[in-house]
């Protein structure tokens, strides 16, 4: 998979793509992030990249046309191409899901005041990683790339760890403890040492269950709910004990 993104600060970018998961995935060739400066593709003597908005107000929009020679320059003809943006949908684990399934993947950042609007003609669609108003789209952009690249086969060591995590089953994940045993009086929960792998697996999607009700009720609706309770017994069937 190829995951691309424009931004008028690659600096900001480049860090974490050298680190751990993400620098793991790209040398092992399961991904290919490129950083794009929107720099390289402003035009003129002083390569400007911003200019005040029409109808005045505070701050600097980034130049349709700049991004616009970007975008065009660097996605193929199967790309999916997002704008990060406030008002935008929503990112979540099933929007990973799905992104994790291009070929290609382009994020445009928008910085100061955003992007002129025109921009929109030429993207797939605005995402959001939340509501709240960051100061560029570069973090909102690294989210993206994490959460999509671990879900690419063959980056995460063992593939069952992303089946079992937080929201891949609509629930929050389970407590973990490892040694030591016992640390300031505080035993790890007995069960977790029988060895009873049923007993185990019980345990762990009761404590998934309680937690998501507790602190995230609104994962737990309807089917969902009924789902995370456990396989539907059908009528009689436990009639004899
Ligand atoms: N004026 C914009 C508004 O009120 O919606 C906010 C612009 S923000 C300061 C600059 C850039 O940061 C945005 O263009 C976007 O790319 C990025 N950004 C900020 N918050 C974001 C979020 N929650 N999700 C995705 N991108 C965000």
């Amino acid at each position: 998979m190829k995951l691309d993104i424009l931004t008028a600060h690659p600096g900001m970018v480049q860090g974490p793509l050298e680190h751990s998961i993400l620098k793991r995935a790209q040398q092992a060739g399961h991904v290919q992030i490129r950083v794009h400066d929107l720099r390289d593709h402003a035009e003129g003597r002083h390569r400007q990249i911003d200019d005040t908005p029409y109808g005045g107000g505070a701050g600097m929009v980034l130049r349709v046309d700049v991004v616009a020679r970007a975008l065009e320059a660097v996605r193929g003809p199967d790309a999916l191409t997002l704008l990060l943006s406030p008002g935008g949908e929503r990112f979540d684990q099933g929007r990973a899901e799905e992104l994790a399934q291009q070929s290609q993947l382009v994020l445009v950042c928008g910085h100061y005041e955003g992007i002129d609007a025109r921009i929109e003609t030429l993207v797939d669609g605005l995402v959001s990683v939340g509501d709240y108003v960051l100061t560029g789209g570069e973090l909102p952009a690294l989210v993206i790339v994490e959460a999509v690249a671990r879900l690419i086969p063959g980056v995460l060591g063992n593939p069952a760890s992303a089946l079992d995590e937080s929201f891949s089953q609509g629930l929050l994940e389970y407590p973990q403890y490892t040694r030591p045993r016992v640390w300031r009086d505080q035993e790890v929960p007995t069960v977790l040492l029988s060895g009873h792998h049923q007993a185990i697996d019980a345990w762990r999607r009761e404590q998934a269950l309680a937690r998501t009700s507790r602190v995230r009720p609104d994962l737990l609706a309807g089917d969902l709910l009924l789902a995370a309770l456990g396989p539907r017994r059908e009528k009689g069937e436990d009639e004899d004990g």
